[in-house]
């Protein structure tokens, strides 16, 4: 068959095809425990289903603006100036499918083919994929210093003249690492210079641990924000758990923003208005959930890095946000891919392979579903890598015998 050259470079999601292994297992009755997942398990704020609801009565469901909903883009604008502390205008933000569309696009706004996109590493899975998706090169910067907090110095040394832009994803997927105050300072002040994009993917700042508060990237700009490149990334996803709904958006100079909302006009119309809706019913709304899963998430780290902390020859750094630790486990195995293999077929614990986010012999474990979950599987999983494990584990009546060294 013959694929276009893009098509054959494109692999399958990593994190979505695990999920399908885990539904597969479920659906067979296998007792898996999934910690590979990427979405909170709380309920969407009912405000955000209400709103729904109510626009689905109306029996009328049309095409809408490709760019997104008035009633959005204002729910947007609110948000802006909220969280990042800055007035947007409504030919500042488009809607789309997800923080992924919203992304995607504005690659495909701003890359030429074998320009060059850089983002510190461990990275998340789509950053690459939607790189190649333009014909442009991801490239990963691995912190020097062995952490997961990059200095500008790391950047620095990967720029050339394909440069193009720079992601970054604070707090990040895998790691949970939340980038310093002075980190996005140094990174805006050098984009600035250097005239490159700056797209900040700020999914989970809301998501944070510790006492720590979101904080905006405009703070460290002067600039007017049709003289920025700096594009805002978020969305409704992991805030409110709605990550089914498909809905995120992008803050930027109008020349950007109309450029992504050609390209997504032709490539989707734009998000269902039914689910925008439920977007706007969900900003507009009660916000306690955000805070009441903030906490759940903030409890479910502690109880996970203290298990993993008992963990003889596992590094952990402890997550500043998010749902995610990034873990060595390279004591036991240096392939991320076996390991996660033999975890998943032995104990049924599903983890992801490190080496998916550019880190070899770590394992990216969630703790966004239950909190028995997250103990379960961490017991499950010590059980198979101690070798000084008892030889038998029950789960529930079956009996699992402990055959490997
Ligand atoms: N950025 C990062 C870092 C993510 O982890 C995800 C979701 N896994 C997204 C963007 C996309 O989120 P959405 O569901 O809004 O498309």
């Amino acid at each position: 068959m013959s694929l276009s050259q893009i098509a054959k470079t494109i692999s399958a999601s990593p994190t979505l095809k695990l999920n399908e292994k885990a539904a597969i297992l479920l659906a067979k009755g296998d007792p898996v425990i999934h910690l590979g997942g990427g979405e909170p398990k709380s309920k969407v704020p009912m405000d955000a289903i209400l709103s729904t609801a109510a626009h689905l009565n109306t029996g009328e469901v049309r095409y809408a603006p490709a760019d997104g909903i008035p009633a959005l883009k204002k729910a947007v604008i609110r948000y802006t100036e909220e969280f990042y502390g800055k007035m947007v205008a409504p030919e500042n933000v488009i809607c789309s499918g997800g923080a992924k569309q919203a992304i995607m696009v504005a690659m495909q706004a701003i890359l030429n083919p074998q320009e060059e996109i850089i983002y510190p590493s461990p990275y998340w899975v789509s950053y690459p994929e939607m790189a190649k998706l333009c014909g442009a090169i991801g490239v990963a910067v691995l912190p020097e210093d062995g952490t997961f907090y990059p200095r500008m110095f790391d950047i620095e040394q990967r720029v050339g003249s394909y440069t193009k832009a720079i992601i970054v994803n604070s707090p990040n997927n895998p790691t949970g690492a939340m980038y310093s105050e002075d980190f996005i300072s140094d990174v805006v002040d050098y984009c600035e210079r250097k005239d490159l994009y700056l797209i900040m993917d700020d999914i989970y700042h809301r998501l944070i641990f510790d006492g720590k508060k979101p904080f905006s990237v405009y703070k460290f700009t002067k600039r007017n924000i049709e003289d920025s490149k700096i594009i805002v990334v978020n969305g409704v996803s992991k805030q409110y758990a709605m990550t089914g709904f498909r809905i995120g958006w992008a803050v930027g100079n109008k020349k950007v923003i109309e450029a992504m909302a050609n390209i997504q006009g032709h490539q989707t119309s734009g998000p269902s208005v039914l689910l925008q809706k439920a977007a706007v019913g969900a900003l507009n709304g009660i916000q306690s959930s955000v805070e009441s899963l903030r906490c759940t998430l903030e409890n479910n780290r502690n109880v996970m890095l203290e298990m993993l902390g008992a963990f003889e020859g596992v590094k952990v750094t402890k997550p500043d946000g998010t749902f995610y630790c990034f873990a060595d486990f390279s004591a036991y195995e240096k392939s991320s891919h076996k390991l996660s293999a033999m975890l998943i077929d032995k104990v049924m614990v599903l983890t992801v392979p490190g080496v998916e986010f550019g880190l070899e012999g770590y394992l990216r474990l969630s703790y966004c579903g239950a909190i028995k979950d997250v103990t379960e599987g961490i017991e499950r999983m010590k059980w198979a890598l101690d070798p000084n494990s008892p030889n038998e584990l029950y789960i529930g009546d079956r009996k699992l015998v402990r055959e490997w060294a």
